[in-house]
């Protein structure tokens, strides 16, 4: 059984609308996949709805942006109840300010190159969130750079003077509230150190101590000695270990099932999950 737990569609930076998402990943051979768009659930639905056409089981979730002193951290939270207020605020905040930040970076780049804030909003599905990668769309339709593996490589950076970092809940708090909706925690990419500063064992330890109930083990901005780590983490504090392509759609290499999740730790993780169910089903291979 193959099983992906970390996608992202049109409804935050991925490029496949959530149906297409399902579609690609029904083609990819995925039995179980799951939707985990920054900070919003917009996607479920349709999602879903592909998912039970399709016959292969979706589990709703989401990529929670957080920070704790200047390091971003990705949680991810899978089956939490869409509607509980403090969760859902907290999402509904973090889009906002990544609304105003990437405004500001559009801005700083429009001294300098040809594209305005109009550009990058022209880049996002009606109410997708915004990210870095919008901007870069908008850069390569205005002829910059070729495609959004450059942009990342140069202007929009981490570091760069054009990258304006925003504001987010402390990755402890974040699990709590996940928690608190009924969600199962994750962690993604915990120590890919190739995508910027990665936090340290004292905050992982806190999040674990909080709830926090699994570790993004296979990724592929994880190197081999990450992944001996995290296992190892995960074994001394009895977590789930998934594995997952961080799937994009077109504006990045990753592709589906790439890495993927073992059947005992996928039903390790549902096992967990009390604020929503799943859509469709695992079918005879379960
Ligand atoms: P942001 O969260 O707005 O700072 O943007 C960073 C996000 O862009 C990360 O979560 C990445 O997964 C995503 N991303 C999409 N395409 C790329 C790419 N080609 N290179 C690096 N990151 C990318
Ligand atoms: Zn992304
Ligand atoms: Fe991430
Ligand atoms: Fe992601």
């Amino acid at each position: 059984m193959l099983v992906d737990l970390h996608t992202h569609s049109t409804a935050s930076d991925g490029t496949d609308s959530p149906a297409g998402l399902v579609v690609a990943a029904v083609e990819a051979g995925l039995q179980a996949l799951a939707i985990t768009d920054h900070d919003t659930t917009a996607g479920w639905a349709r999602a879903g709805e592909q998912a039970e056409m399709s016959g292969v089981l979706l589990v709703p979730g989401a990529e929670v942006s957080c920070r704790v002193r200047g390091v971003t951290v990705h949680l991810l939270s899978y089956l939490h109840d869409p509607d509980e207020p403090v969760l859902s605020q907290t999402l509904a905040a973090s889009r906002d300010i990544r609304l105003s930040r990437a405004r500001t970076m559009a801005e700083l780049l429009g001294r300098d190159f040809p594209i305005t804030w109009e550009d990058v909003l022209a880049q996002a599905a009606q109410g997708a969130t915004v990210g870095r990668p919008h901007v870069a769309d908008a850069l390569v339709a205005a002829g910059v750079v070729a495609d959004r593996d450059e942009a990342f490589a140069g202007l929009l950076a981490d570091g760069s003077p054009y990258v304006v970092h925003h504001g987010a809940p402390h990755p402890v708090v974040a699990v709590q509230r996940v928690r608190a909706a009924g969600g199962v925690p994750v962690i993604a990419h915990a120590l890919a150190a190739a995508r910027g500063k990665v936090v340290g064992e004292e905050v992982l330890e806190e999040m674990v101590a909080a709830g926090l109930a699994g570790v993004e083990v296979d990724h592929r901005d994880h190197t081999e000695a990450d992944r001996a780590w995290l296992r190892g983490f995960a074994r001394s504090h009895d977590l789930v270990m998934t594995g997952s392509s961080d799937y994009h759609g077109t504006g990045k290499q990753n592709r589906l099932a790439e890495n993927s999740t073992t059947p005992d730790h996928l039903h390790r993780l549902l096992a967990q999950g009390s604020g929503t169910r799943p859509f469709g089903e695992l079918g005879a291979l379960a």
